[in-house]
């Protein structure tokens, strides 16, 4: 059988409208999982309309096996998943509750947990990573704003317990519960591999998380809000925010960033610069020392040295096609071999006649750059 390439709808046009219908697209009230950046979660409160359509792939991906492993957890330990919680301020679903021994006790028999948690009522978070982002998941866990939306999870559980809705009502009378433990299981959506931490429930924690909604809504509107990352271009969470124009803008001249909004005068010019001036410096400090690092372990093996894994990869065989057999292909099938000017050869021909080598115009233009130098007055 002979594969074909075909032209076909993509079934990606169709998980969009899928996910663009799901409960928490349409919520408008303040969730947990919107609590990433502080002008974001202000224009979900002032029930602003998103300015742009972003591209959600990765997300989906995460939601199919978030559903998928979250369900089986439901159907062999009886975990409880997805579960809403929610009071006047901000909403959310928690991914999972253990419950421990004695609130497992109080749950009608039919809905009773299989595996109580150990060590006392346990909120878990589920998080799909790519491998780009696994070695930092790995070496620094959760994020502040994956440790603030798992602190609003549990602080809600905690004051007001499991909603009162639909299918949780026998949760919902269990009223408020006590919190033991935080879990952030981090899962690699390309190849499986899971990443655990877990740790107590700190009630100063929950309280930052709390002072943070609270903080949004004391806000007169969304553009006071602070933009927590630096924007299209330089961070994927605003690449991909659906309030990045409205956030950022427009260019104010085709092709240039959006960020020359955050400039107003010779003063915001003079930080800008001196930030620059200083990053410079971290770079080629930091290019340095790991220059050097990179020397000096030139001959170790492979193996574990600390918090660190040393691996090598590549000293493979480079293949390149080979012109001769190509040619002789072409020839036996009687085919013509395609003749390019080399131009490298003729420059260098001309170099060595000493005639002046011609050019003309490209009509591109060399990039804009950036020199920036002492300034002694
Ligand atoms: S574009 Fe970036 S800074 Fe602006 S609201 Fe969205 S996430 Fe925040």
């Amino acid at each position: 059988m002979t594969a074909q390439l075909v032209e076909t709808t993509s079934l990606w046009a169709a998980a969009h409208d899928v996910d663009a219908r799901r409960p928490r697209s349409l919520q408008r009230q303040l969730g947990a999982s919107d609590t990433v950046c502080e002008r974001r979660a202000a224009y979900v409160l002032f029930g602003a309309t998103p300015s742009d359509w972003s591209e959600k792939r990765a997300a989906i991906l995460g939601t199919y096996i978030h559903e998928g492993l979250l369900g089986a957890a439901r159907s062999e330990y009886g975990w409880l998943v997805e579960m809403a919680v929610a009071d006047e301020t901000i909403r959310g679903h928690i991914d999972a509750v253990q419950l421990d021994e004695a609130t497992t006790a109080r749950v009608p028999a039919r809905h009773r947990p299989k595996v109580p948690a150990e060590h006392g009522v346990t909120v878990e978070d589920v998080k799909t990573k790519s491998t780009y982002l696994w070695d930092k998941v790995r070496r620094y866990g959760p994020s502040a704003a994956e440790l603030r939306q798992v602190y609003l999870y549990a602080d809600l559980l905690r004051t007001t317990g499991f909603e009162d809705r639909r299918g949780q009502r026998y949760l919902a009378k269990l009223g408020p519960l006590e919190v033991a433990r935080i879990r952030f299981r981090f899962v690699n959506r390309d190849n499986g591999e899971e990443h655990v931490e877990e740790f107590a429930f700190d009630p100063n924690e929950a309280t930052r998380a709390r002072w943070w909604v609270q903080r949004v809504r004391e806000l007169n509107s969304p553009e006071e809000g602070r933009r927590d990352f630096d924007g299209p271009g330089l961070d994927a969470i605003c690449d991909h925010c659906p309030f990045m124009t409205a956030c950022w803008g427009l260019p104010k001249s085709p092709g240039a960033a959006v960020q020359t909004v955050l400039i107003h005068d010779d003063a915001d010019r003079t930080k800008a610069l001196e930030e620059y001036v200083r990053g410079h410096e971290l770079e080629t400090e930091g290019k340095r020392m790991k220059g050097l690092a990179r020397k000096k372990v030139d001959l170790s093996p492979a193996g574990v040295y600390g918090a660190n894994e040393l691996v090598w990869l590549g000293g493979n065989d480079v293949w390149a096609g080979d012109v001769q057999a190509m040619v002789d292909l072409h020839e036996s099938a009687g085919l013509t071999v395609p003749m390019v000017p080399d131009e490298k050869a003729m420059v260098a021909n001309l170099k060595a006649a000493g005639v002046a080598v011609p050019e003309r115009k490209t009509g591109k233009v060399t990039s804009k750059t950036i020199n920036v130098r002492a300034y002694k007055a």
